[in-house]
């Protein structure tokens, strides 16, 4: 099948090697120049199995009211004059439930587990000429600083083991202990506790996203950048051709994996689907040889960071916003991110003339779970899309299941909790 993928990030790459792996003709379009450029770029760098609860809960509401006017809130809400922030923001409220979060937890967990399963299988396929992402596989760390919140966290551990996925409660000694560039937070005081899950992994999805699309170019991709989607060929229920500016590409099957921009591609295209922007903030640092910086990815749960190391460098992301598609940098809050850094690793305030802001907006689904498969009108026309927090987390097992289903073959994992069709309620 001749198929169009819109979108190169870590999404549409994947999406695109999957398919081309099944031995369909793919073509790869992207507007930026090359791939991985938008919310792909510097992302947390957290492939994190053991963090997929959505993020609507039913603390969210009071936290929002409690930070509102506050500049370097973790969570902002800047109310627009659009109705699709409105919309979205009324299906994100009806998922600040925590049976509404349980909901989704399994079936998040599920892919990601595919993911990483995914990911070790082609890492195999290129094993003589490796993908070079910063990769470390050292786990990731939840950190608490108030007992109900450990507590709270602590009581979703059971669950999560019988469907795969191993943790372990730490007490605020062996969390130092297992990473030591804590020393600093643990004399203060700072650290209550944690929960280690050892399997899990971080690295650098931008790395990750611009070197599987050159192996996918060599396994036949064509990959166009420069190439904006402006519409769609239509006959009967089926989509024929793609436009961008300057081409049209015909197609016997449509991915839409665009990110924020999906929302728009969909919606020529006739289906309307709840992804909004959810801006976020991270920086880099360098990391000087004598600083001690921490191996072990983390989670700060009070601070609201995550911070991953990759390579020579600190990459910590946070803030959520929902404010619309600008993601232009505001330096106070990205200021913010820099602050909460240096109060859980004291020790990086050293690297901070180094730093690199940058911010990106999350394609976040307003219940917290991608939306994968077949959409609106046209029989060929599917979206791999709404990832969230979690694109990096579940990019290879979201492409490989979309390449299956799109292939006729059977999905790795039931489809069902991901379909466009779960949304029919409002
Ligand atoms: C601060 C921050 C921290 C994060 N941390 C983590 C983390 O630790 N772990 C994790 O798993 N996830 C994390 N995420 C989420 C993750 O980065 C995203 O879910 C993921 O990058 C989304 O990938 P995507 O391919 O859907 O979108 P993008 O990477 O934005 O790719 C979409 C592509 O589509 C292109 N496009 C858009 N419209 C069109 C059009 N009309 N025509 C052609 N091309 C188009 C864009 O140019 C872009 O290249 C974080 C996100 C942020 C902002």
């Amino acid at each position: 099948m001749k198929i169009v993928v819109a979108g190169a990030g870590i999404i549409g790459v994947t999406t695109a090697y999957e398919l081309v792996e099944r031995g369909h003709q793919v073509t790869l379009l992207d507007s930026r120049s090359g791939a991985g450029l938008e919310t792909s770029f510097a992302n947390g760098g957290q492939l994190s199995a053991s963090e997929v609860a959505p993020w609507a809960g039913p603390e969210v509401p009071w936290l929002v009211l409690r930070w509102l006017g506050r500049a370097d809130a973790p969570f902002r809400l800047k109310l627009r004059a659009d109705p699709e922030q409105w919309l979205w923001l009324l299906r994100f409220l009806t998922r600040c439930r925590a049976s509404a979060r349980a909901e989704r937890v399994l079936p998040n967990l599920s892919l990601a587990l595919l993911s990483r399963a995914r990911m070790d299988e082609i890492a195999e396929k290129f094993d003589n000429d490796p993908l070079e992402f910063d990769e470390k596989r050292a786990g990731i760390l939840q950190l608490f600083h108030h007992a109900a919140s450990l507590k709270a966290a602590s009581s979703g551990i059971a669950r999560m083991s019988d469907a795969g996925l191993e943790q372990k409660v730490l007490t605020a000694r062996e969390c130092v202990e297992l990473e030591p560039a804590l020393g600093a937070a643990f004399a203060s005081g700072a650290i209550l506790g944690g929960i280690y899950c050892e399997s899990d992994r971080s690295g650098d999805a931008h790395k990750y996203a611009s070197q599987l699309a050159d192996r996918a170019q060599r396994l036949g991709v064509a990959f166009v950048t420069g190439a904006e989607v402006t519409g769609f060929d239509t006959q009967g229920d089926q989509i024929k051709g793609v436009h961008t500016r300057a081409w049209t590409f015909d197609a016997d099957a449509v991915v839409l994996a665009a990110g924020v921009g999906t929302p728009r591609l969909a919606k020529m295209a006739g289906a309307r689907i709840p992804v909004y922007p959810l801006k976020g903030y991270s920086l880099t640092l360098p990391i000087d040889g004598d600083v001690l910086a921490p191996n072990v990815s983390m989670t700060d749960e009070a601070r609201k960071i995550v911070v991953s190391r990759l390579g020579d460098r600190l990459r910590v992301a946070g803030t959520a916003e929902v404010s619309g598609y600008d993601a232009e940098i505001e330096m106070r809050r990205a200021r913010s991110v820099l602050d909460a850094t240096i109060g859980l690793l004291p020790q990086m305030k050293s690297a901070e003339n180094g730093v690199e802001y940058w911010s990106g907006l999350r394609p976040m689904s307003s219940d917290g779970s991608p939306i994968l498969g077949q959409a609106g009108r046209y029989r060929n026309l599917f979206l791999n899309t709404g990832h969230g927090s979690l694109g990096w987390t579940l990019a290879s097992g979201s492409a490989s299941v979309l390449a299956d289903l799109i292939d006729g073959g059977m999905p790795r994992i039931n489809l069902t909790p991901f379909d466009i069709r779960r949304f029919s309620f409002i």
